[in-house]
């Protein structure tokens, strides 16, 4: 069902600030920022290789990004896996028993779908289903 990590999604308290260790320390190149309203957060978008790192700075202090910097402080916040059939792969998770906190795919970052599992179900690691073009 999962064919590759889409991403890694890296809670930070100030966009700005992380930034400059990824791109100036690692040398990473910045191909955008994105306001997610639905999510309350603003996202950078840094690829590497065949997959991405995307920082997430909370835009509300109510939002999942400031809660999850409150709670465990900066750093990362889940894993993308990227499936064919967002919806297939809900219905799949379902019956083998993981809980999902998104039954229905919502819109994330860079149009893409997607739904995330509860850590509960997964070992402790939020998990988001990404569906992509
Ligand atoms: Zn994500």
């Amino acid at each position: 069902m999962a064919r590759k990590i889409d991403h890694i999604g890296i809670a930070v308290k100030n966009l700005e600030e992380s930034l400059k260790f990824y791109q100036e320390t690692l040398g990473l190149d910045l191909t955008g920022i994105e306001v997610v309203e639905e999510q309350k957060v603003r996202v950078a978008f840094l690829p590497i290789g065949d997959t991405e790192i995307e920082l997430l700075e909370s835009t509300d202090p109510e939002g999942p990004i400031a809660r999850h910097i409150e709670k465990r402080g900066q750093g990362v916040q889940h894993l993308a896996v990227r499936v064919e059939n967002i919806e297939a792969a809900i219905a799949e998770m379902k019956e083998k028993g993981i809980r999902m906190i998104d039954e229905v795919p919502r819109y994330g970052a860079g149009g893409a779908k997607i739904a995330f599992c509860h850590p509960k179900s997964t070992g402790g690691v939020l998990i988001e289903l990404t569906e992509r073009e």
